[in-house]
């Protein structure tokens, strides 16, 4: 439904691979003073100084780990750098770079790809990145993406999985689950279109929920906010696959265990009200659903002062010297151990 909306369909053959590199990309100014040269050669340049570079990719396959269906072209262009800059965030760094490799089937108009680069292109623009490169290929069937995104940071303040010790808080951004519930809504109205394509549904309920779905926004604030409250976190991680998931990697890479306060997991109203409709537990669904892009980390107990009452982090639980021993303490008060249910790839 989203990709007929183009009244106009240019064939990419009429360009040809160089001519759509050259048209994607003639407009990228350059931003960052570590990029010493972007597109345009058989390789980028970058230059950090004395600072650490940090790298990550993301792979993202149509039908797999999105659906056009639902999912306008410009939004997917924008989460699939969200999700890359997210992973640079969650080590305390600063992005600087992304690379967009991205292969096409002969179905994708010029149109198209525009408006995937729209997304992309504004996303770098709102956390300063430079787009430096990237590869375009042709598929035999959909769209895939690969995005790798380049950051820095002074050695001393890079914030890895593993340093969480025992009585350390456990500390999460935002709010989790809305991601996932706003999944569950565009399937349930993509369903109701393909039954009724003449159906016009009103999503206003879900706003939030779908927002937080087509249009995630990394956390680019949380590690200039731990700056400014002096707090440097032990370890952290970006939750991606689901708060149960992240948890137990903080766990296993820092060889602490965790006690989780059902009761404290941020939950949006919205969250709530449509778990009610949907029959789902919010707590499952905020443990196991992803894609919300919060970060995830583990303070020194003394720094507790500093973070109270602030509207945007909330002390979840606590680590405990008892390796790999994580615990979901029940608004009942029971103790029932976390597995990790989040998504993944491999799942049959
Ligand atoms: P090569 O033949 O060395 O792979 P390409 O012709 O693929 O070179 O790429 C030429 C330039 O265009 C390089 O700087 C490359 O990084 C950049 N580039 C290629 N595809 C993309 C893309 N999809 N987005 C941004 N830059 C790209
Ligand atoms: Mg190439």
């Amino acid at each position: 439904m989203i990709e007929d909306k183009n009244q106009q369909r240019t064939p990419i053959s009429s360009l040809g691979e160089f001519g759509l590199i050259e048209h994607l990309t003639k407009h990228i100014e350059l931003k960052n003073s570590s990029t010493l040269k972007g597109v345009g050669d058989d390789a980028a340049v970058l230059y950090f100084g004395d600072e650490q570079t940090v790298v990550s990719t993301d792979l993202l396959i149509e039908n797999v780990h999105f659906d056009l269906a639902y999912m306008p072209l410009k939004h997917l262009g924008y989460k699939a750098v969200m999700v890359n800059l997210s992973d640079v965030y969650a080590m305390c760094a600063t992005p600087t770079q992304i690379m967009v490799s991205i292969a096409l089937s002969n179905r994708f108009p010029l149109e198209s790809v525009e408006e995937f680069y729209a997304g992309v292109l504004l996303a770098c623009e709102q956390h300063k990145v430079d787009l430096v490169g990237g590869d375009t290929t042709s598929s035999n069937k959909g769209f895939i993406i690969s995005i790798t995104a380049i950051g820095h940071a002074k050695k001393e303040n890079l914030s890895y999985r593993s340093g969480a010790k025992s009585t350390d808080l456990l500390v999460v951004s935002g709010d989790l689950g809305g991601a996932y519930l706003g999944l569950q809504v565009l399937e349930r109205e993509k369903q109701v279109f393909l039954v009724n394509p003449k159906n016009q549904p009103d999503l206003e309920a879900y706003s939030y929920l779908i927002e937080r779905q087509l249009k995630p926004e990394a956390r680019k604030d949380i590690p200039g906010l731990l700056k400014a409250l002096d707090i440097k976190p032990t370890s952290m991680i970006d939750i991606s696959d689901g708060l149960s998931s992240e948890i137990l990697h903080l766990c296993k890479q820092s060889d602490v265990g965790c006690v989780l306060f059902e009761s404290k997991i941020p939950i949006d109203p919205q969250v709530l009200t449509v778990c009610d409709e949907f029959n789902l537990n919010p707590t499952t669904v905020a443990l196991s659903g992803g894609e919300d892009y919060e970060l995830l980390f583990t303070i020194n107990i003394n720094d507790h002062d500093k973070i109270k009452g602030n509207p945007h982090l909330t002390v979840i639980g606590y680590m405990t010297e008892d390796a790999n021993q994580a615990f979901l303490q029940t608004r009942a008060d029971q103790r029932i151990p976390l597995t990790a249910q989040g998504w993944n790839a491999f799942r049959e």
